[in-house]
């Protein structure tokens, strides 16, 4: 990819903050083990809180199926953000999966995702810690990676939720959103209205 330092770096994780995998995730569950939860009973990485009896394998091949990207969803907002700071942004996606689920997310983001892009595709137990993201803003739906992470600029997309994996304490240097709107606000804040006080 071609570096353009005019350009502010904008990377991004794809799972519950580019698209709606989990909503896609309960509705598979449902289907499989004939629970009837939603989206608002997710409280845990795992996916323990929507059926007790799911397995990390289980978990995984889901993640991994044609059906799943079959019908999952950019999130709300997430285009028309994108679309709006396209000419003063890089794209960049930094995900994690296993390597069938790596592939197949890289597939659907070449298929829909309208603008050029960077893409690192690392394996679940792997850090994000491990990318420079010191001239980047970084967002994200997990604390952890957030933390693990040297990015200049970390936002959290918490999608109105209230799990084990998206609490933050207080002065840890990162600005909770719930949706792309309010992402779409700071953005705007920090590329249009305050920019030389981030980069
Ligand atoms: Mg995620």
């Amino acid at each position: 990819m071609n570096v353009d330092n005019s350009k502010i770096r904008l990377v991004l994780d794809i799972d519950d903050t580019a698209i709606n995998s989990s909503e896609q995730m309960v509705k598979m569950i449902n289907k499989q083990y004939g629970t009837n939860k939603t989206i608002k009973d997710l409280k845990d990485y795992a996916y323990k809180s929507i059926c007790r009896n799911i397995s990390e394998e289980m978990k995984y091949n889901m993640f991994d199926s044609i059906e799943f990207f079959k019908n999952v969803k950019f999130k709300e907002g997430f285009l028309e953000c994108c679309e709006a700071f396209k000419d003063e942004v890089t794209f960049e996606f930094l995900t994690k999966g296993r390597k069938l689920n790596l592939t197949a997310k890289y597939d659907w983001m070449n298929r829909y995702f309208p603008y050029d892009f960077g893409y690192y595709g690392i394996s679940c137990d792997n850090t994000k810690g491990h990318n420079d993201l010191s001239n980047a803003v970084f967002i994200e739906d997990v604390t952890q990676n957030l933390l693990e992470s040297n990015a200049k600029v970390k936002i959290l997309i918490r999608n109105n939720r209230e799990t084990e994996y998206n609490r933050i304490e207080p002065n840890s240097g990162i600005y909770a959103v719930d949706n792309w709107e309010q992402i779409h606000t700071m953005l705007d804040f920090i590329i249009h209205k305050d920019r030389s006080n981030f980069f």
